[in-house]
């Protein structure tokens, strides 16, 4: 199909699926979703969308993915929270295929501009190695110590982009996501990141009465966490904009992962009895985003507080855990327009 205006790759996902609903609600009206999950997986599935069940390792995939496109936002990945990053390196990295290969199709179909979704993972370890953070910022990608496996995939990924601009004119644009919370995600199976993980402990805590959470590390970690909106609009500031050098996005408000089980306590009523599990996969030790050049760029940054965030996320994982596992089937009712909310999440 010829004239697709934006593409949105990973649509089946969890910041892909928000994305494509915000286009859409800004009146986009040409938008090719790609995912290679069955559609009876996706997170959001939205009418008046071109809806593409395709595996994007395969060039033939990207190239009918980008077909026609004038924007493409390339957010398909292979990917999950810690407990997944850490022990499928190879999986992770293997996402190289996927962007190589939507670059090339986005450059052939002469797409006008190319965002890519990259990560805080990038950034040095050394440089994080300290709950007592200093922010990250974007120069402290080199000298490059990256996460293994999916930090490393992302930095090149990042390069390439870059090269692809320089070299072939192809106007690249990136992000450097920092977690990425709120409804309509994964919560569950393995691939779920700590602000979805301790929603559903705290939610399977209330509903059995059994009132106790078993936390990964010394809970003494500390992150920052980006709620979906500020994520999406960021994307679509990042993207419009003239920056071509990779950009923070994330927030800035830092919590140990023990201040956040406390906040989805508080949110939930119930104070847990908590166990530590020192060997559990947690990443570095802190980590904090940097927003001066965001802030100077695009005179906007991330601003949802996080309990706001914290608290639609937690009522809507209370939802979902009640409709999976007792029997409430179908569209909720608060279900953005246009989108059928699927039943359960895709990944095992
Ligand atoms: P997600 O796992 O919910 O969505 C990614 C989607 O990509 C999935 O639906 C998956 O099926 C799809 N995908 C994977 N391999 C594919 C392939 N070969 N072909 C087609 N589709 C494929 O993840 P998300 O949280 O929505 O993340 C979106 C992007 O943002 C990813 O690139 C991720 O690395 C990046 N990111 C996310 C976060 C976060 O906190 N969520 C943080 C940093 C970076």
């Amino acid at each position: 199909m010829r004239g697709v205006g934006v593409v949105v790759t990973g649509a089946g996902g969890f910041i892909g699926g928000h994305l494509v609903a915000e286009l859409l609600r800004r009146g986009e009206r040409h938008v090719r979703a790609v995912d290679r999950k069955p559609l009876d997986d996706w997170h959001q599935v939205h009418d008046g969308v071109e809806n593409l069940v395709a595996d994007l390792n395969l060039r033939e995939s990207c190239e009918r993915a980008c077909d026609g496109a004038r924007d493409v936002y390339q957010l398909a990945a292979d990917m999950g929270g810690m407990g997944f990053i850490e022990t499928h390196k190879a999986d992770c990295m293997l996402s190289v295929l996927i962007n190589t290969h939507m670059l090339l199709a986005a450059r052939d179909a002469g797409a006008r501009r190319f965002f890519y979704a990259s990560s805080a993972c990038v950034y040095n370890a050394e440089k994080q190695s300290d709950p007592e953070v200093t922010a990250l910022r974007e120069e402290d990608a080199y000298p490059a110590l990256p996460e293994d496996g999916y930090g490393w995939e992302k930095l090149f990924s990042e390069r390439m982009c870059r090269h692809f601009r320089e070299d072939y004119g192809l106007e690249t644009r990136i992000a450097r996501y920092h977690n990425v919370y709120g409804p309509l995600g994964t919560f569950e199976g393995g691939r779920e990141k700590a602000p979805a993980a301790i929603c559903r402990k705290v939610v399977e805590a209330v509903l059995s009465g059994e009132h106790r959470i078993e936390i990964w590390g010394s809970g003494e970690q500390t992150r920052s966490f980006m709620y979906i909106d500020d994520c999406v609009e960021g994307t679509l500031r990042i993207a419009g904009s003239d920056v071509t050098e990779p950009l923070n996005l994330g927030s800035s408000e830092l919590v140990s992962v023990n201040q956040l089980v406390s906040l989805v306590e508080d949110i939930a009523g119930i104070t847990l009895q908590r166990y530590y599990a020192p060997d559990a996969p947690i990443g570095v030790a802190g980590r904090n985003s940097d927003n001066v050049k965001i802030r100077a760029a695009l005179d906007w940054s991330p601003s949802i507080p996080l309990r706001e965030g914290m608290e639609k996320t937690y009522k809507w994982i209370y939802d979902a855990y009640l409709r999976r596992y007792a029997g409430g089937l179908g569209p909720r009712p608060d279900a953005p327009q246009g989108a059928h909310v699927r039943r359960r999440s895709a990944q095992p």
